[in-house]
């Protein structure tokens, strides 16, 4: 993952970009974090290991800079420690670097015969000291780069500084996120565009393959046979506002509370004219008979969501992987198969590779993103965005409910004039409209949601159960939990806990139990009851028409009734406050969790 962030430039001073460029881009990493900037005609490097705040406390922003580049790391070769961090500088390179170079073993024992030593365990100094080798025998850093993309295997974004040449910063891009902003006699590399949104919003994408020179006024771009290709500036018409905390504790509170309104912009395009904005702005799914949907992560489980509410309602087929498995299983893929693609930052490596394989059997996909211009979304056939804005917190919230609702809105339309007759469809439409206000008063209920938390926030373990579209909201609500608490949970099929797991139930064992489905409500609670009566604290998150009476609970959450379309998107909510009331009561660091990162660029 790793976010990086370069500056050439006469305006400002490197360190102060760099260092507020790569706290932006710390929801990208955070194991250590460094920075090279050139002054007085020097390079200097300065490295921390942690959090950006720590790199800060050693540099002195009274030294001026006009060429810089800086990392935030989320290691993949080396722990994370002071050595393994970025920038590497070896010979007359120095690089920041965010991806995985697969052949580093066989190149670094090729450099280690030509003379190099390696200080540290990342595969990134192993670029760097390639990069140095090509350099001093060609004397040019085109040529340089065109050798280094032959020879490195893997995925790499790189900022590169050369010592001959203080007026200009490289970069090079293949299968990591990277785009160039330009200001006005400044230039900018940055993973993201709103890493650099406080100096300017315009910006150029870089393709695979493409190797940029860029000086304080002018940006070259040179495309993957080397030729120097006309460069489309675009504007980011994003928010600034949304990346800043806007008075909340967290990201992830402030996102969650963020849900009434990104679901009403995801869902608008497609229920404001009724059935016909439903018809006419979504793909025609008609020729295929039956859907794959590949994600990762709390992605996937939005997939399961979709998988149930698509085969429910729209009758179709649907199976659901996990994007690094799909990627290496046997395929029953063709033109008559669809396959959906879901991913929050549209950069998700294995999801993208899972993509391209799909392409390459022949299938028709459709992405799911909400990183406008990421490259799944530019690699995919046809895309639906979900409008959750900027999300900086690592655990998702607004970002996979916005997921869920354009699945649903799929199997609506799948479903419209086939296994669903037209008033049926808007009366869902109806309720997609009224679902904001009702996500408000549920999201009302805070104070709840605290008092439950103090109750169950010391247990080390709590599990989750659910049937059906309830076990699949389970399954990211226990992630949520591990995630941003690091209590151990797991998610269990209602039906499926006594084959085994509830050996683990004990007096006092916390068990989160979803019934909102009013056909599978009797079974699933008597399986409440089985816990219930091995000591089990039930906390029982119900919707409203569900008969819930008999004592067989501890605590309840009542959510309000919706059609199975829209539910899910209520049911959540709880989930996610709770986790975040636990985290906080543990004193943990919510919007960056231990050992994660958001945009997972890594296979
Ligand atoms: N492979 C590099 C390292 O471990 C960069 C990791 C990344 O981009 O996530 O330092």
């Amino acid at each position: 993952m790793c976010g990086i962030i370069g500056y050439v430039g006469k305006k400002n001073n490197a360190l102060d970009v760099i260092i507020e460029g790569l706290l932006r881009l710390e929801y990208r990493g955070y194991d250590s974090a460094g920075i090279a900037y050139v002054k007085d005609g020097l390079l200097n490097i300065e490295k921390e290991k942690g959090k950006i705040a720590n790199l800060k406390e050693k540099l002195d922003f009274n030294d001026k800079s006009n060429l810089g580049i800086g990392h935030t790391r989320w290691a993949t070769h080396g722990e994370p420690n002071y050595v393994n961090s970025h920038p590497h500088k070896v010979g007359k390179i120095s690089i920041v670097h965010n991806g995985i170079i697969e052949n580093y073993s066989e190149l670094k024992e090729e450099l280690i015969e030509k003379g190099y030593e390696f200080k540290s365990s990342t595969d990134t100094e192993v670029a760097c000291a390639l990069l140095d080798y090509i350099y001093s025998e060609t004397n040019s850093i085109e040529q340089t780069i065109a050798i280094f993309r032959e020879k490195a295997r893997g995925a790499y974004a790189l900022g590169i500084i050369v010592d001959d040449d203080y007026n200009h910063l490289y970069a090079v891009k293949k299968d990591s996120p990277l785009i160039i902003a330009c200001g006005d006699n400044e230039n900018y590399i940055a993973s993201d565009v709103p890493a650099i949104l406080k100096y300017t919003n315009k910006y150029i994408v870089l393709n695979d393959g493409e190797f940029a020179k860029i000086s304080a006024d002018k940006i070259l771009v040179y495309d993957e046979n080397a030729d120097l290709r006309k460069v489309e500036v675009k504007e980011f018409k994003g928010d600034s506002n949304a990346v800043e905390k806007n008075g909340y504790d967290h990201f992830m509170l402030k996102e969650i509370y963020e849900q009434p309104e990104v679901i009403k912009a995801t869902t608008l395009p497609y229920i404001e004219k009724g059935v016909d904005s439903l018809v006419d702005n979504m793909p025609d799914f008609s020729k295929y008979k039956k859907i794959d949907i590949v994600a990762c992560g709390s992605a996937y489980h939005a997939g399961l969501v979709g998988k149930t509410l698509i085969e429910e309602f729209a009758n179709v087929p649907v199976t659901v992987d996990i994007a690094s498995e799909y990627r290496y299983k046997k395929l029953f893929l063709d033109e008559e198969t669809l396959v959906i693609v879901v991913s929050q930052s549209g950069e998700t490596a294995d999801t993208l590779a899972a993509l391209k394989i799909a392409k390459e059997h022949g299938s028709d996909t459709l992405g799911i993103i909400n990183v406008v211009e990421s490259s799944i979304a530019r690699a995919a056939h046809q895309v639906l965005y979900t409008k959750a804005g900027a999300e900086i917190a690592v655990a998702t919230t607004k970002a996979y409910s916005s997921q869920i609702a354009l699945l649903s809105l799929i199997a609506l339309n799948i479903a419209n004039n086939k296994t669903m007759k037209q008033e049926e469809v808007l009366e869902v439409l109806k309720g997609i409209r009224a679902l904001p206000t009702q996500m408000q008063s549920v999201l009302n209920e805070r104070e709840h949601y605290k008092e439950i938390a103090e109750k169950i926030y010391d247990h080390d373990s709590i599990f989750f159960i659910g049937r059906d579209i309830d076990y699949a909201l389970s399954m990211e609500g226990s992630l949520k939990l591990k995630e941003i608490s690091y209590i151990n949970s797991q998610a269990y099929a209602a039906g499926e806990l006594k084959h085994g797991t509830i050996s683990l139930i004990e007096e006092g064992t916390p068990v989160i139990a979803l019934v909102t489905e009013e056909k599978i409500a009797e079974k699933t609670i008597s399986n409440i009851k089985e816990v219930k009566a091995r000591g089990a604290k039930v906390i029982l998150v119900a919707s409203e028409n569900i008969n819930i009476s008999g004592d067989f609970y501890d605590e309840l959450i009542l959510v309000p009734d919706a059609n199975k379309l829209i539910k899910p998107m209520l049911t959540v909510i709880p989930l996610q406050m709770l986790s975040y009331e636990i985290a906080k009561l543990r004193g943990c660091d919510i919007d960056k969790p231990k050992n994660l990162a958001k945009s997972v660029t890594v296979e």
